[in-house]
């Protein structure tokens, strides 16, 4: 199956996704990890991410639909894969359906987290991530709610939403069910 996660900061995306990942036997595709793990490396692309990142700002399109379409043209992307944090706009969007399209693919499913801004602040502040700050996490909720949020209405006819509330375990399995429930087309 080819899936994107969408979700704001702190929506459990990331971990929700490796579990998917793991029962849907594809591969977690997550671009905020290999951006961290470029910059880790200190890498040309980590040190282009890198001011983007910490401010909780986007990564410009071009830098990141690049990194994208490199990875999808990895042999274990070939038979499906979870997209967590890509696309985070509607340019992104197009870009990805261009580049599925000219494979003869479209995605099965968008899986939508939702959980309310007060439990997403403090699930942040838990977390202690360098980007994690209370001004960034604020900054990073207001670039999901002006440029993320609008990919569901775009993906309307293949958005599912998940409640992200409740035990790691529920929520995979919402997911899982959700995904059950989408019609093939
Ligand atoms: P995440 O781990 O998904 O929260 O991403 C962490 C950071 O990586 C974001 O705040 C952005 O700076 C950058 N990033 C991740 N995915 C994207 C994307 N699709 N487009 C632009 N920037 C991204």
């Amino acid at each position: 199956m080819r899936i994107v996660l969408v979700g704001p900061p702190g929506a459990g995306k990331g971990t929700q996704a490796a579990r998917l990942a793991e029962r849907l036997d594809a591969p977690h595709i997550s671009t905020g990890d290999i951006f961290r793990e470029n910059m880790k490396n200190e890498t040309e692309l980590g040190k282009e991410a890198q001011r983007y990142v910490d401010a909780g700002d986007l990564v410009p399109d071009e830098v990141t639909v690049k990194m994208v379409k490199d990875r999808l043209a990895q042999p274990d992307a070939q038979e499906g894969f979870l997209l967590d944090g890509f696309p985070r706009n509607t340019a992104q969007a197009d870009e990805l359906q261009k580049v599925l399209g000219d494979l003869g693919q479209r995605l099965d499913a968008v899986l939508v987290f939702e959980v309310e801004d007060e439990e997403l602040i403090k699930r942040l502040m838990a977390r202690g991530r360098s980007d994690d700050t209370e001004e960034t996490i604020r900054h990073r909720q207001e670039v999901y709610r002006s440029e993320t949020e609008p990919l569901i209405a775009h993906y309307q006819d293949i958005a599912v939403r998940v409640d992200a509330v409740g035990t790691i375990d529920e929520i995979t399995d919402r997911a899982m069910d959700a995904l059950a429930d989408e019609p093939d087309d």
